[in-house]
């Protein structure tokens, strides 16, 4: 079966085919600035030359429909019928309590999505266009949501249930939710495998650190719990996010500065994080390179991103009541050897050390601790939407809900396009 798997963006559209039977991915690409007068539309198709279209797409019809003329075109397509796709799977940020595993989207399932837009009113109206454009351009096509929470709603009430009065919880559903919860849960099954070991059986912290960062306590193949929470503005520090702060910021700023509450969240989401403590850029690798000249502020802003995510790896212990693993993920958490460093310095007090030859910028995937050390460092490549494609093929085969934790997958045989590393969203 092939499934096409799509992340739908206020303004882009991302997507990948899969063939799930070869394990190959057959195409991926992505759309930027959709409603804008250029957009761009990127394609990267097995057996074909890399694409980049641009064009003016006015909206997420007008994005899936350049999507499918592209897969279907006889010259430059992978698709001799739109029909050959079996099944969608969409990325859709926030279930709500009301999603725990990934379902088959129907009419009754669509509008109970419905209601989910208003905790997550950036990102989840864009997902469910998603799935809106799809059942008008593809009616019969089965689609399936895939959620960014579902994986954390095994957290205990403990560890989701807010210090604020109660009936915000029993009206309103204000909890911790927690996000990435597709990419930890993809990290928490590829750890095991790597390790061979089943991951019942593993107390694994995973951090996925990117733009946006989280870690995740799992134990017994479930999150028992995660930092972000109501929103994805908690919890570590970020690019621009400015992570846990003390709450009563919002109204001092408000008063201090006389702007409104919008702008505030605004300078909290936009305008903080590592970049608001630099003054020079969102971008790691931006900050590596100035704090290599000396820039005192890019220094400062990589340490207090690396005791962040520390000071949060010590936070969740409790959940977990212990530690056998640390898992690496994402753009900074893949990638940068010097982060990986500094926040595993900190936790040095655990017996947590590296091996500074495996430790290397260049490692993919594998073991960075030092041999004979109590817990174990790994970096862990993530996939989401590999991780989407597989639950939707579950839900499709077997017409039921995934489980709610565990692995359903062996995640390591799937073949990427020519060699190519997959794309992350
Ligand atoms: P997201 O999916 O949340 O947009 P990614 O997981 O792609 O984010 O991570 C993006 C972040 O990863 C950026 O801040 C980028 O600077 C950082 N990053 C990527 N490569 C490196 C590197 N070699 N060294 C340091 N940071 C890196």
């Amino acid at each position: 079966m092939k499934i096409l798997v799509l992340n739908c963006g206020s303004s882009s559209l991302k997507y990948k085919l899969f063939e799930m039977e070869t394990n190959v991915v057959l195409a991926q690409g992505q759309a930027d600035r959709i409603g804008l007068a250029d957009a761009l539309f990127q394609h990267d198709i097995r057996g074909r030359q890399s694409l980049t279209i641009e064009t003016q797409l006015a909206n997420h019809y007008e994005a899936v429909h350049a999507l499918l003329a592209i897969l279907t075109d006889k010259k430059q397509g992978i698709l001799a019928d739109m029909s050959e796709i079996g099944g969608i799977g969409h990325r859709v940020v926030h279930g709500g309590e009301h999603f725990r595993t990934s379902v088959a989207v129907d009419s009754a399932i669509r509008e109970i999505l419905e209601s989910t837009k208003k905790l997550a009113p950036l990102h989840n109206p864009p997902n469910l266009m998603g799935i809106d454009v799809c059942t008008s351009l593809m009616p019969g096509v089965p689609q399936v949501a895939v959620f960014d929470t579902a994986f954390h709603q095994t957290m205990p009430a403990y560890a989701y249930t807010y210090a604020i009065p109660y009936r915000y919880y029993t009206q309103d559903h204000v909890r911790r939710y927690g996000f990435h919860g597709i990419s930890h849960r993809y990290v928490a099954c590829r750890t095991a495998e790597i390790l061979q070991q089943k991951l019942e059986n593993l107390k694994i912290i995973t951090c996925h650190l990117g733009a946006g960062s989280s870690l995740c306590a799992v134990g017994g193949g479930k999150s028992l719990d995660t930092s972000m929470g109501f929103t994805p503005l908690s919890g570590l520090v970020m690019g621009t996010r400015c992570g846990d702060i003390d709450p009563a910021l919002v109204s001092f700023l408000v008063e201090k500065e006389k702007i409104s509450l919008t702008q505030v969240m605004e300078i909290l989401n936009r305008e903080s994080g590592v970049f608001g403590i630099s003054g020079i850029s969102p971008d790691f690798r931006d900050l590596e390179k100035e704090a290599g000249l000396g820039n005192e502020r890019a220094r400062l802003a990589l340490m207090v991103y690396a005791y962040s995510v520390a000071r949060g790896i010590g936070s969740l212990i409790p959940a977990i009541n212990g530690l056998d693993v640390l898992a690496f993920t994402a753009g900074i958490g893949e990638h940068s050897s010097p982060m990986r460093r500094r926040i595993c310095e900190f936790l040095s007090w655990l017996g947590i050390a590296l091996d500074e030859d495996k430790n290397v910028d260049s490692v993919v995937e594998g073991l960075i601790s030092r041999n004979g050390t109590k817990i174990m460092v790994l970096v862990v490549p993530t996939d989401e939407e590999k991780m989407i494609a597989q639950e939707s093929w579950a839900v499709l085969q077997s017409n039921k809900n995934t489980p709610e934790k565990g692995c359903a997958f062996n995640h390591s045989t799937m073949k990427d396009i020519g060699g190519k590393k997959n794309e992350k969203s």
